[in-house]
Parts: C-alpha cells; structure tokens; sequence
C-alpha cells in the first residue's frame, strides 16, 4: 500500500509498523509473564439495593501493576489480550481468584465476574466455571456472569444453549453494558439473562439528554415485567442516583457509592455501609 504512493510515503511508514509491531511484542511478553509473576489482582465494586439499604453483590475487576509499566488499565490490555488470544487463559484466572475471594467474604454477597467473548465461547466453559466453584467451595447461586451482546449477537440460538447450561448450574447470568450495542427487544425477552445492566452512558446522559431518563423507565419496566434485575453502572452523581430511583432503578453501582478496591478494604467498606444504614434507621425512629 506504501508503495504506490511513491517513495516519501513508504520511508515514513515503515519504520512506524516496525515499532508497532515491537510494542505489540513487548505488551504479548510482559502478560504472558504478568500472569506467571502474579502481577494480576483483582478489585471489587460493590452494588447496593438504595432501596432496601442493603450491599446486594460485587464485581470483580481485573487489575494489572505491572512494575515496568505501573498501572495498566483494563481497557489498555484487555482488547489486545482477546486478540492474541491471551484473554481466555486471564479469564479463566479472573474467574477461579473471584470465586476463591467470595468464598472467604465475611457476607455471602453475590460475585459478578466479566466474561470475555473468546471465553464464553470456549467448549469447556461449563467445566471451567463448574471448577471455580468446585475448587473454592462458593455456592454457584453466589456467581454470576456478566456477559456483554458482542459475546452472543452473531449466534443467538448458540448463545441461549451456553446461558441454559450455565442457569442449569444455578450461575446468575448479567447482560452488561446493556443499550451500547444492538440487543432487541426480542433478545432479551428469548435469552436467559437474571440482571440487565445499564451501561454507564445513559446514567452520564441523566439530567443532560431528556431522552435518557425515558430509557431507563423504559429499561427498568421492562425488566421488572420480564421479572429481570436491573442495576445501573457508573452513577457519580447524588442527582444521577435519584433521577435512577425515581425511574425505578434501585440497585446502583458506581463512584458515588463507592470506587472499585481490593477485598480487604471492601470489608471495611461494608462495615461502614451498614453502620451508616443502622445510624440512619435509628434517626427514624429517634
Ligand atoms: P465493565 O464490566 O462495564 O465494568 C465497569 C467499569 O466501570 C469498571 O472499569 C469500573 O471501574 C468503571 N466504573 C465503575 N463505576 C464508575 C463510575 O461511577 N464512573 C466511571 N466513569 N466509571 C466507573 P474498569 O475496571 O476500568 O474496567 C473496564 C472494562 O474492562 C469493564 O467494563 C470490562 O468490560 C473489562 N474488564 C474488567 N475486568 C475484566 C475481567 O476480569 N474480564 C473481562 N473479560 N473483562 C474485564
Ligand atoms: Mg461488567
Ligand atoms: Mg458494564
Ligand atoms: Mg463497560
């Protein structure tokens, strides 16, 4: 493609896929290494129910100190770890660490654990998420899995099979990021989701884009008709997180609530969580 646009082009080209192609390879060694040396951790992100007041669950995120690089966000290495192939053998470590971690929380609250494509895809994934929860003694009722369309839209029959057989094991299943890509009406109606989560953008868009707070109503009873959790990602704001609750959105997660952090500070966390909501209950009473 250099080439036919003569010399100039092709000298400044060059030398720029070269270096391309060696970051790539620095980036595909230093994971490889990342999950031998144990760089990986993960955070948790609680989810409350504002309107009973209660912690409902937590989400694991993955986090990668890299002592070269420092901190990588997920989003800096998740997508090229996908696409080397590499996400599927993290996944599988993502998934077995959450699962060990829930099991030894104080709370038997829910793990909410993202799944990436090439992992929900893979043959053994039943027997790989029938592991986690073998080996870390957690109740498969305390798992879900957080699934985004991306993973399912090409083969919605396929997709409904894996989810069946994952709902056969008693896993809960979230439909993630929910509104950023094509799914139907149909689609959620036909696929055995247990949550719906609304992506971040419609809680940014409260209070800016009129059209936002209809969507949640929209999502919001529909899911309650459909008999389907709903939580909204991403709410940073005391404004986002009434407008939610008016539209009928309860189950909350984000910085207002609190910032994803490891376990140990998540207990502490927890503590204070219900310490406040018990402050609150005897101010009523007061
Ligand atoms: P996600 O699954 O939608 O996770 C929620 C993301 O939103 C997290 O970003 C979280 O830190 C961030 N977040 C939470 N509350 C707020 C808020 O109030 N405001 C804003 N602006 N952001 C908030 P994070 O940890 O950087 O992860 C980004 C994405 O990377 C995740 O989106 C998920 O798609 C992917 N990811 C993270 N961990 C894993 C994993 O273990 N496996 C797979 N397959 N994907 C993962
Ligand atoms: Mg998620
Ligand atoms: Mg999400
Ligand atoms: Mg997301």
């Amino acid at each position: 493609r250099a080439k036919e646009h003569g010399r100039a082009c092709h000298r400044t080209y060059e030398p720029d896929m070269e270096l391309v192609v060696q970051q790539r390879r620095d980036l595909e060694q230093d994971l490889r290494r990342a999950l031998e040396l144990g760089e990986f951790t993960l955070h948790f992100q609680p989810v409350v129910d504002t309107g009973r007041g209660q912690i409902t669950g937590c989400e694991a995120l993955l986090r990668w100190e890299s002592p070269k690089r420092g901190r990588v966000p997920p989003g800096d290495f998740i997508p090229f770890a996908e696409e080397i192939g590499m996400m599927s053998e993290i996944g599988d470590w993502v998934l077995r660490a959450a699962c060990r971690e829930a099991a030894g929380w104080v709370q038997p609250l829910t793990v909410s654990v993202n799944l990436s494509v090439t992992q929900f895809h893979r043959e053994d994934l039943l027997a790989r998420v029938s592991l986690a929860l073998a080996e870390s003694g957690l109740p498969a009722e305390r798992l879900e899995l957080e699934i985004t369309e991306t993973a399912m839209i090409d083969d919605v029959v396929g997709a409904t099979a894996i989810l069946e057989q994952l709902r056969r094991l008693g896993i809960r299943i979230a439909l993630d990021d929910f509104g950023t890509g094509y799914s139907s009406l149909s689609f959620l109606r036909n696929l055995p989701f247990t949550r719906i989560k609304i992506d971040r953008s419609f809680v940014h868009d409260l209070g800016i884009k009129p059209e936002a707070a209809a969507i949640v109503r929209a999502v919001t009873g529909m899911c309650d008709s459909l008999k389907v959790s709903v939580t909204a990602e991403g709410v940073e704001t005391e404004r986002q997180m009434a407008m939610l609750q008016a539209e009928g959105c309860a189950e909350l997660q984000g910085f207002l609530i609190s910032r994803p952090c490891p376990s140990a500070e998540l207990a502490v966390w927890m503590d204070d969580y219900a310490r406040a909501r018990a402050g609150e209950a005897e101010a009523v009473l007061a």
